[in-house]
């Protein structure tokens, strides 16, 4: 399989949620806010036999020629925004599903010629819980479109070989993905499993919905990873996007 990291760039965040640009070379780290977390932002394309996959959709942001961020990185990828064939879908909180939908056209679904797999459940809390994690106006137009295919098991499979699976660890209905292709097993823990280091040390995230069990996963994970020579991708990692076990 070929993975594709779309990187927006590093940001800072903190308790007010917010998303602020953070260059290595111009800005400094101690000048944020107190407890502010440095985080990149990167959506993955992977290419497998069948399909050309999504994992995730970044911010949404519009980049300074006001072209849509996501649009301009698949097409430097080489990528036609309307060859992808599946969008797979985390969770949506607004760094993970701001792309979902064009910035200019909130009506009307990035990916023209995708199906979005969604989690019913995440769908149906990012309303109830709304501003800032979730920005639902953002995601109404998934609610009737055909395009959306809502998943509401805790765990299953699509087309025999990507598997997702509900944790309630980030957030109550976050899912991860396996997808298994020619011998080689990707996993996409999007933020149960956001950054490299996460994985090599433990430790409880405040930020997490249920922190002790989200940190019991990776470790779970990092371990029958090693041992199955799985490829982990990173959303948050500003280093790391990528680790295979060899
Ligand atoms: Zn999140």
């Amino acid at each position: 399989m070929k993975i594709i990291p779309l990187s927006e760039g590093s940001f800072t965040i903190d308790k007010t949620k917010l998303f602020v640009p953070f260059d290595e070379n111009a800005h400094d780290l101690q000048s944020r806010p107190v407890g502010s977390l440095l985080v990149e932002i990167q959506p993955f394309v992977v290419i497998t036999s069948n399909d050309i996959l999504l994992l995730d959709t970044g911010l949404g942001f519009d980049s300074s020629d006001d072209k849509m961020q996501l649009h301009k990185n698949l097409v430097e990828a080489g990528i036609n925004p309307s060859d992808i064939t599946k969008v797979l879908m985390s969770h949506l909180h607004k760094d993970h599903a701001g792309g979902v939908t064009k910035s200019n056209h909130r009506d009307e679904p990035c990916l023209p010629n995708a199906k979005y797999y969604i989690q019913k459940r995440e769908f149906d809390f990012a309303f109830e819980k709304g501003m800032p994690s979730f920005i639902p106006s953002e995601l109404e137009s998934l609610r009737n479109s055909d395009q959306v295919i809502w998943l509401d098991e805790n765990e299953g499979e699509i087309d025999e070989y990507i598997r997702y699976r509900v944790t309630g660890a980030h957030s109550p209905f976050h899912q991860v993905f396996w997808i298994k292709d020619n011998g080689e097993t990707i996993f996409f823990g999007a933020d149960d499993a956001p950054q490299l280091q996460q994985m090599k040390h433990r430790f409880v995230a405040k930020y997490d919905y249920d922190g002790k069990k989200a940190m019991e996963l990776r470790r779970q994970w990092w371990e029958q990873g090693e041992q199955e020579k799985w490829t982990f991708l990173f959303y948050h990692d500003v280093k790391n996007p990528v680790f295979k076990f060899q």
